[in-house]
């Protein structure tokens, strides 16, 4: 489709117009989905439940599956909710937020609650009138995860953590001495912008922040090493990348092999230095 002659105004109000039937359309998918739930159809042609017919008939993802049906059988106790889901003010993800979290009785309430709001706003709604404690997702390594069990058990104060961490900074006599010693450019592929100290066995893993354990490396490079190592994730699995799974970016140098794995992100372990 090429939408190039329209004008911006143009384009612009389509657009809108096009989302009011998308919604309207996922209402309709909705009330059918409940109909097929309550004649249980989906029986009939070889399906488990109407989570699978929607999986394998529909070819819905697991996600918008869930969604859809969890909305229907909303629709099912609350048909008030159809105009409200076709004008946006409530989205599946909402409404399924508050099916999963609240008894029937409530449900109608919260509805309103987390009408016209954002999925993380929603969330914390949620969690205030459910009194829940906040929760933050944190990415660590194993290694990692093992001290920070220990740390709870033995009941350290995260304050005295950060101040540790600050406190072993490379200092600058050590941060000269690599880097003139590696000739001011990265160790992997000779770049010299963007450089990085690297510790080559990672301070997750017990390494020292010794000039023999630290060497200068580019960003691409330093990445790299550690997503290989598995401390990091890939870049075209963060968001915002620049980079997907079909260009993976610059490919890998060569040397030494006994630390960067061949393949981009191959999983692979340090050798023991
Ligand atoms: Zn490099």
């Amino acid at each position: 489709m090429n939408l190039k002659h329209l004008t911006d105004k143009t384009l612009l109000a389509d657009t809108k117009q096009i989302v009011r039937y998308e919604r309207s359309y996922i209402t309709q998918v909705l009330w059918h989905l409940k109909e097929i739930d309550s004649r249980r159809l989906y029986s009939d042609l070889g399906y488990t439940s109407l989570f699978d017919y929607c999986l394998k008939e529909l070819s819905y993802s697991e996600s918008s599956a869930q969604r859809r049906i969890v909305a229907a059988r909303a629709l099912k106790d609350m048909p008030e909710l159809a105009p409200k889901i076709e004008s946006g003010e409530l989205s599946l993800a909402n409404i399924s937020l508050v099916q999963s979290s609240f008894m029937p009785e409530d449900r109608s309430e919260m509805m309103k609650q987390v009408a016209n709001k954002s999925g993380s706003e929603a969330k914390e709604i949620v969690r205030k009138i459910k009194n829940l404690p906040k929760t933050y997702n944190v990415t660590m390594d194993e290694s990692t995860y093992k001290l920070w069990i220990e740390m709870q058990n033995l009941g350290v104060d995260l304050k005295q953590v950060v101040v540790q961490a600050k406190k072993t900074k490379l200092s600058s006599p050590l941060k000269r001495e690599v880097f003139t010693r590696d000739h001011e450019k990265c160790q992997q592929c000779g770049s010299k912008r963007r450089l990085e100290f690297d510790h080559r066995r990672p301070k997750a893993l017990g390494g020292q922040d010794t000039a023999k354990n630290l060497r200068v490396l580019c960003r691409n490079c330093n990445q790299r090493k550690r997503v290989a190592a598995g401390l990091s994730r890939p870049n075209h699995l963060r968001s915002g990348s620049r980079f997907s799974a079909t260009d993976p970016g610059p490919s890998w140098p060569s040397e030494p092999q006994d630390v960067f794995p061949s393949g981009p992100y191959k999983k692979r372990y340090y050798p023991t230095y």
